[in-house]
């Protein structure tokens, strides 16, 4: 199959090729026929499939057939950064022809979308708290609306957009070819198609709730206060240039953020209180490999395309079963391989098991290898980047340390870090006071090498005070609300 088979114009055809696609995409070649044949589509595909040029492609070329000032074509995403990289795909598959495409979202100012949208727009990709308010204002006109896409449906719906999403479907005219892509199904995923695709054409590329072929999945089981130091050698001894680590807090984020930059690994957080100005630096350090590792919340990532990125790290498995397709999904995009790696504390067997049976497999262990504790210095629950940049997307080398982190012994480290959070709290007291002396790296050694067992962990949590811990996570997760919400 080549795009050429697919009846596509050939400015669309020479954009594709100058992108260096050789062919199309299982959801390319399902979708984009039956979208120029005009039909309704419901498409099961995750990130990473080739997915936006399978609904991008077919929309340019019926908008070719008409004109007007007023919006023809209209995307709904759930993320700002989805949102970006969906317009930036239609700008690079729109180059040759004479089409306008807008994006707008929330966390920015909106007077600059009006005068955008005043100029004229022929496709608008847009989250929907900003498209409501655009249009609550009389500066958007949606009644011109012939093709519309729910990008991410089930993230959406995750969201909590429904509500928005109707909202958005009663300004829309009645007449319109609609198309859904979502990675996963459920009965409010069906629907909701239900509620406005018409006789729509079906697409999967991969079987349902199916995790991308290529990734190579692997677990670690590792207590919860040695994660980030088996992350640390991970990346390190990998030498891994850039890796996706999935925390579940925005909190969590700051901090592992923090204490890899002291291990000696550029990193940078991106999560939902950040700035857009922030969260748009730090994705751009990330692709040009300025930085090595982004830690992200899973609603911050949601929808980051960022090519052939070889590393995902769960940190912190999701609490939903379905999110663990779509953050392994970031790694092995259309046509590479990648690696997704979690790091399970005894405390998360359940999710796992969850996740496990999502996936009708188990995903294998890796036996823990030998990595050193490192003696980070304690510092106040904070957001790391404010050491560095001045609106804080980037903790950066401690330059005292000579970029490596100092390290101490993982007896050291077992014997003041038992079990609970307070403990680990405590050790990093103690880490503390020894970091007056200045940092200097230490060798490692074997004996600093903690491969500990789940059966460890779970004796250590009966001798730090004989409360088994419980089995979900007690923090609470980054939720889509607030501004988020609100897109
Ligand atoms: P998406 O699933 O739309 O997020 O796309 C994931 C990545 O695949 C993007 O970086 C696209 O540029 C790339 N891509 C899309 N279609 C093709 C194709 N036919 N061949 C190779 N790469 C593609």
């Amino acid at each position: 199959m080549s795009f050429s088979n697919l009846g596509l114009l050939p400015e669309l055809l020479r954009a594709v090729e100058e992108k260096g696609y050789a062919a199309p995409t299982p959801i390319q070649a399902g979708t984009i026929p039956a979208i120029l044949a005009g039909r309704d589509v419901l498409a099961g595909a995750q990130t990473g499939t080739g997915k936006t040029a399978a609904f991008v492609l077919p929309i340019l070329q019926h908008l070719t057939r008409d004109g007007g000032n007023a919006p023809r074509a209209l995307v709904l995403t759930p993320t700002r950064e989805l949102a970006a990289q969906v317009a930036d795909n239609a700008t690079g598959y729109g180059r040759f022809l004479k089409l306008r495409t807008v994006v707008v979202f929330g966390g920015v100012g909106i007077n600059p979308q009006i005068d955008q949208l005043r100029r004229g727009c022929d496709l608008l990709i847009a989250t929907p708290g900003r498209l409501l308010d655009l249009a609550e204002q009389g500066v958007l006109d949606l009644t011109h609306v012939r093709y519309f896409v729910l990008d991410e449906a089930d993230r959406m719906l995750d969201m909590g957009f429904i509500p928005a999403i109707r909202r958005v479907l009663k300004l829309l005219p009645p007449e319109r070819q609609n198309m859904m892509f979502s990675a996963t199904y459920s009965d409010d995923i069906r629907a909701l198609a239900q509620r406005f695709l018409h006789n729509p054409v079906s697409v999967e590329v991969a079987s349902r709730n199916a995790t991308a072929d290529r990734v190579t999945q692997s677990l670690y089981r590792v207590p919860k206060d040695s994660k980030r130091h088996l992350l640390a050698h991970l990346i390190q001894e990998g030498n891994w240039q850039q890796v996706l680590v999935f925390t579940r807090t925005k909190h969590g984020a700051n901090r592992l953020t923090q204490q890899l930059a002291d291990a000696g690994i550029a990193a940078a957080a991106i999560h939902g209180n950040k700035s857009q100005s922030a969260r748009v630096r730090a994705l751009a350090d990330f692709k040009s490999l300025r930085i090595t590792a982004l830690v992200a919340t899973e609603v911050a990532a949601r929808g980051l395309d960022i090519k052939e990125l070889p590393h995902v790290v769960n940190y912190e498995l999701p609490n939903v079963p379905e999110d663990y397709v779509h953050r392994i999904g970031r790694t092995a995009r259309a046509g590479s391989t990648g690696s997704a790696v979690s790091l399970v504390s005894a405390d998360e067997e359940p999710l796992l098991r969850d996740i496990e049976r999502l996936l009708r497999s188990s995903i294998p262990a890796t036996p823990v290898p030998q990595f050193p504790i490192l003696n980070t210095p304690v510092r106040p629950d904070r957001p790391a980047e404010r050491d560095s940049r001045r609106d804080g997307s980037t903790a950066k080398f401690r330059a005292s340390n000579g970029g490596r982190g100092s390290r101490r012994s993982g007896g050291a480290q077992q014997g003041s870090a038992r079990g609970s959070g307070r403990g680990e709290r405590q050790a990093e007291g103690h880490a503390a006071q020894r970091s007056h002396a200045p940092h200097r790296s230490e060798p490692r050694s074997s004996q600093s090498a903690p491969g500990h067992s789940r059966a460890a962990e779970h004796s250590r949590d009966r001798r730090a005070g004989g409360q088994p811990r419980s089995a979900r996570p007690t923090q609470e997760p980054e939720r889509a609300g607030g501004s988020w919400r609100r897109a």
